[in-house]
């Protein structure tokens, strides 16, 4: 099965709205066109005009975060009803940045997770090791306990649609990438994780990005892995360097 690639910018805690409306008006034309669905995930102060920006466009409008709840008392959260209303198609899941500093579990992904998936939309769900998890040999075992609890009650259908983000947190911000062997050697574990918890047909359907340090110049490599299905991307989705990640292709 060939599975379309698939490249998200992930903001992060980046551009005022002013701001956004200048890049996403500098990436636009530079992302059209493109083989692969590309997807803008901004912050949720940005989503309602960035979503206007792209009116139009191929380019899918993403959410970095959510809350698992409908709706209610829960004080500066932003719930599943208010993405999609928004014209979010997108959510990224278990960012390491949340994981670490916003102390996010994996039973809290896989509430978030069924969430995105109530309100249809799809989950980017985000998964790595450290670094000390890497050199103590658990990495293949954490990400498959992780991606495991990310999917637990997700169904079949469901888990064809979704986009796993492996992102080794070493790599996330240091300019230090894994190598396309290492990248690879995971993503394949993470799809075959998926085969062993649904089946082969669900395995090839899902689609998983490597993240971290992706830049315009090793894109091309990473995205040719054939268990890489594109990537999630921090510092270089804010520049035009994003729009060379995109058509790593051409
Ligand atoms: C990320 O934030 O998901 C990421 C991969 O960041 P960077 O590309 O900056 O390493």
């Amino acid at each position: 099965m060939s599975r379309t690639k698939i490249v998200a910018g992930n903001w992060k805690m980046n551009k005022t709205p002013s701001e956004a409306v200048a890049l996403v008006n500098e990436l636009k034309p530079l992302v059209a066109g493109a083989d692969a669905d590309v997807v803008f995930c901004v912050p949720a102060i940005n989503i309602t005009k960035v979503g206007e920006l792209l009116e139009g466009t191929d380019i899918a409008l993403g959410a970095e975060n959510v809350y698992f709840e409908d709706k209610g008392a829960y004080t500066g959260e932003t719930s599943p009803a208010m993405l999609k209303d928004a014209g979010v198609s997108y959510v990224i899941i278990g960012h390491s940045e949340r994981r670490e500093y916003f102390k996010e579990t994996d039973e809290e992904v896989n509430k978030k997770v069924l969430k995105v998936f109530e309100y249809d939309m799809t989950p980017i769900i985000c998964v790595g090791e450290t670094l000390a998890q890497r050199e103590q040999g658990v990495t293949i075992d954490l990400i498959r306990q992780q991606v495991k609890i990310a999917l637990l009650g997700v169904s079949k259908e469901q888990a064809q649609k979704a986009v796993i983000a492996y992102e080794p947190v070493w790599a996330i911000g240091t300019g230090k990438v894994a190598t396309k062997e290492q990248a690879q050697e995971v993503c394949a574990a993470i799809r075959g994780c998926v085969a062993e918890i649904y089946d082969d047909a669900t395995a090839a359907a899902i689609r998983i990005q490597y993240g971290g340090s992706v830049k315009g110049a090793n894109a091309k490599e990473i995205f040719g892995m054939p268990d890489i299905d594109g990537g999630l991307i921090g510092g270089s989705s804010l520049n035009d360097d994003f729009a060379k990640i995109v058509n790593y292709d051409k």
